[in-house]
């Protein structure tokens, strides 16, 4: 791979000092730190800067009442060397290029810190899904797929569900790719509603992983999950699944929150009481109205004095501005990104460790290797059986992490990061670069 000025134009631009960093700018950060505690060759490291391939369309969707808006999507393919590109579509109002390329290269480490053999992808459409009435979603998912299908495919690249798309989403997709294809290929994405040959256990995977990594996190540093305090920002999917778990393993969930802010009882919340957002949107809200429990803001929540803040919420929510008032023992990243570089160093130097998100919340793609296998085999696992594989992969990737935090001395992130570039590296060196 050439030098910086022969891709120029794949540099992502930066942000100002008072903007936050993008999901790029903190990967190949997190990227050039990792390489520092690992003999990866410059030329791998260079390769690995860069994705592969960033696909950008227009999806033109006719709306309601008869005319027609124009939205942008994009899928940016990170790196394929241990297998076909693996990684979620996101339909939200912010979704850039430079996010889709900084989420793939995270796709990338979560699958091979997880040793599934997938590489990193990543995509979305500039939408805000609460705008669209759900034919209107499900018109411009079908043309999405329409026009990325071209780089799509069960051993090409799969998609699954991200934030603003659902396993309903994932149906509409493996239809309209199927139905031009000619036959059923539920192998194309994951997260899909079981009847369609999606995973039993895949929807609440990510909050379980969470929950696995949160509790292995406090045995090993003597915190009985018994006696733990845990306060958990965002009740989607990840946030209210790992919430719950918690809660029925022992630990008080004291605070918990959506986007209009949160509550909390230092005596622990009843979270299996609040539906979560995707079973009602904003019900933290509305059960904070019903009931007299206490109020905190979203910024509150996160300078919470608790043993371990689970932030689950959105990106960049742990910054340079915040991470010094911490007050948490301990931080588990249920969102992909949610500590920036700067908030990490602070962390770091504060020594209250931070369990990345390629590890915490890899549950959500092992769960959809469980599915891809299914699909590809025609035989569906009990649900039991997707717990304990997933109990015990998790564990596994958790024990390889630890081991390196141990023996290089280095943050869990550092030590996530060595164990899935230390695969990545090994690929890429046994393949070699062609021609
Ligand atoms: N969107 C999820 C993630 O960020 C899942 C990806 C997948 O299952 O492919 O990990």
């Amino acid at each position: 791979m050439g030098t910086d000025q022969h891709v120029s134009t794949a540099e992502p631009q930066q942000s100002s000092s008072d903007e936050p960093e993008t999901a790029l700018e903190t990967a190949r950060r997190q990227l050039a730190r990792a390489r520092s505690n690992l003999e990866i060759d410059d030329a791998i490291h260079e390769r690995l800067r860069y994705p592969r391939a960033v696909h950008e369309v227009t999806v033109p969707l006719e709306r309601d009442d008869g005319s027609v808006d124009v939205f942008t999507g994009y899928r940016a393919q990170h790196d394929s060397v241990r297998g076909p590109y693996k990684g979620g579509l996101r339909y939200h109002p912010e979704v850039t290029r430079d996010e889709c390329v900084g989420l793939a290269m995270w796709m990338t480490w979560k699958c091979a810190v997880m040793d599934i053999p997938f590489g990193g992808a990543k995509g979305g459409v500039v939408v805000d899904p609460k705008s669209l009435s759900a034919d209107e979603k499900e018109r411009l998912t079908r043309r999405f797929m329409q026009e990325i299908r071209g780089v799509i495919g069960p051993t090409k690249d799969i998609p699954a569900p991200d934030m603003g798309t659902d396993p309903q989403t994932m149906a509409w997709l493996m239809d309209a790719y199927s139905m031009q294809e000619g036959e059923t290929i539920p192998g194309v994405v994951t997260g899909k509603p079981p009847a369609i040959g999606g995973s039993k256990g895949r929807e609440r995977a990510p909050g379980r992983s969470v929950a696995i990594v949160t509790r292995k996190t406090c045995e090993y540093f003597d915190y009985p999950l018994s006696e733990t305090t845990v306060a958990v920002q965002g009740f989607g999917s990840v946030g209210a699944n790992a919430a719950r778990l918690l809660d029925e393993w022992g630990a008080d969930v004291v605070a918990v929150s959506d986007v209009n802010g949160g509550i909390y009882d230092p005596d622990g919340l009843e979270v299996g009481a609040i539906p979560s957002h995707d079973e009602e949107p904003e019900a933290v809200t509305r059960y904070a109205e019903e009931t007299d429990v206490s109020r905190l803001s979203n910024d509150e929540l996160l300078e919470l004095d608790v043993d371990v803040l689970v932030p689950a919420a959105v990106g960049n929510v742990l910054t340079e501005d915040n991470a010094a008032a911490v007050d948490a023992d301990l931080v588990v990243e249920g969102a992909n990104g949610p500590t920036t570089f700067a908030a990490d160093a602070i962390l770091e130097e504060r020594e209250i460790p931070v369990v990345p998100d390629i590890l915490a919340n890899a549950g959500g793609v092992t769960v959809s290797y469980f599915e891809w296998l299914q699909d590809i085999n025609r035989r569906r696992w009990s649900l039991e059986r997707v717990h304990e594989e997933l109990d015990s992969e998790m564990v596994t990737a958790w024990n390889a992490v630890r081991e390196e935090v141990e023996q290089r001395d280095v943050t869990w992130r550092d030590g996530a990061y060595v164990v899935a570039l230390s695969r990545i590296a090994e690929a890429h060196d046994i393949r070699g670069l062609w021609p």
